[in-house]
């Protein structure tokens, strides 16, 4: 089957979410109507077969989180997400995997309203998909990794270490935090006006907090006892808890600074997912652990591409 079947039978929505969609796909470009007084955010993401996520994942886990880690991306600026562009390369055409491919992408899509505007197919011999997510800010609102104050509390939403976890047990309940990971998006706009900086997990908390204390010139103090873990890694021995929630990856959840005035306040509201409170922002630069009030001296890292 020819390219432009493939694209018209999986990847054309029947409608559109979004009204400022001049142009979805059908043509060279898309075209998109940006509401007045906001800046665009784009990001793009690539995953890889068997790099990415294990060969055996199912190709509606795979559509639905080549998704979610690039809404988890604007999320993590505080956007509004508003559509996503997909370049595939297939090394075959398999129409039973691409019809769960693309229902998990529309899957993910749909609780934000994400558009499908455009894309790219192509044949090659690795599995590689390619998305691109835009969305909006109010003009100058977009929440960085510059920007954490000493005295800030670090807060993190959900649990750390449960995707990590999950692969290395594949067919335990917690493979599915690796399947399909949760965007933050609604959190994130909801701690926009509040959080002085914010990332988000996908390499594992030390080396994606490191980002936010680079950028800030700042350093921190992580109590390691306040860290969320699930159920099931608090059986395991500290030492293999602190390695999946510190350096574990693939969590995308939020990580963000906030002083502890505006904490009080973004508290107040009905919050998309939970929050905790993991350490604060001090002096001097540099990151330093702590197990009930006592230094820890920690070995790890989070992944590395050619490392
Ligand atoms: P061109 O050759 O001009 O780059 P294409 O033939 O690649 O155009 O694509 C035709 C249309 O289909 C364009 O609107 C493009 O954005 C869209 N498209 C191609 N592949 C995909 C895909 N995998 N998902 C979504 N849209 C796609
Ligand atoms: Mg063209």
């Amino acid at each position: 089957m020819a390219e432009f079947s493939i694209i018209e039978q999986y990847f054309k929505q029947a409608r559109l979410y979004q009204n400022n969609v001049v142009l979805g796909i059908c043509d060279d470009s898309a075209i998109v109507s940006p509401p007045p007084d906001h800046e665009l955010v784009i990001c793009t993401d690539t995953l890889v077969d068997g790099r990415h996520f294990p060969t055996t994942t199912a190709a509606h886990a795979i559509g639905w989180k080549s998704v979610a880690v690039n809404l988890s991306d604007l999320a993590a600026m505080g956007a509004i997400p508003h559509s996503i562009l997909l370049a595939i390369t297939l090394p075959n055409i398999d129409h039973a995997w691409l019809k769960n491919f693309s229902q998990g992408i529309f899957d993910c899509c749909a609780p934000y309203g994400v558009d499908l505007i455009g894309g790219d197919t192509t044949q090659g011999p690795h599995l590689t998909i390619s998305v691109t997510a835009l969305g909006w800010v109010k003009r100058g609102q977009a929440i960085t990794r510059k920007g954490a104050c000493v005295g800030d509390y670090i807060v993190v939403s959900g649990q750390l270490g449960d995707a990590a976890f999950g692969l290395q047990h594949l067919g335990h309940p917690l493979q599915h935090r690796l399947d399909y990971p949760s965007p933050r998006c609604l959190l994130g706009q909801q701690i926009q006006g509040f959080a002085s900086s914010m990332i988000d997990l996908s390499d594992g908390l030390i080396q994606d907090l490191k980002h936010i204390l680079n950028a800030s010139q700042v350093g921190a103090r992580l109590n390691l006892e306040k860290l969320p873990i699930d159920t099931a890694l608090q059986q395991l021995p500290s030492a293999q808890q602190w390695q999946y929630a510190l350096a574990g990856g693939d969590d995308y959840e939020l990580c963000f600074t906030i002083s502890q005035n505006n904490y009080q306040q973004l508290i107040q509201q009905k919050l998309a997912t939970p929050l905790h409170i993991i350490g604060c922002i001090e002096e001097p630069v540099g990151l330093r652990l702590y197990d009930q009030e006592k230094q820890k001296y920690l070995d790890l890292n989070g992944y590395q591409h050619f490392a």
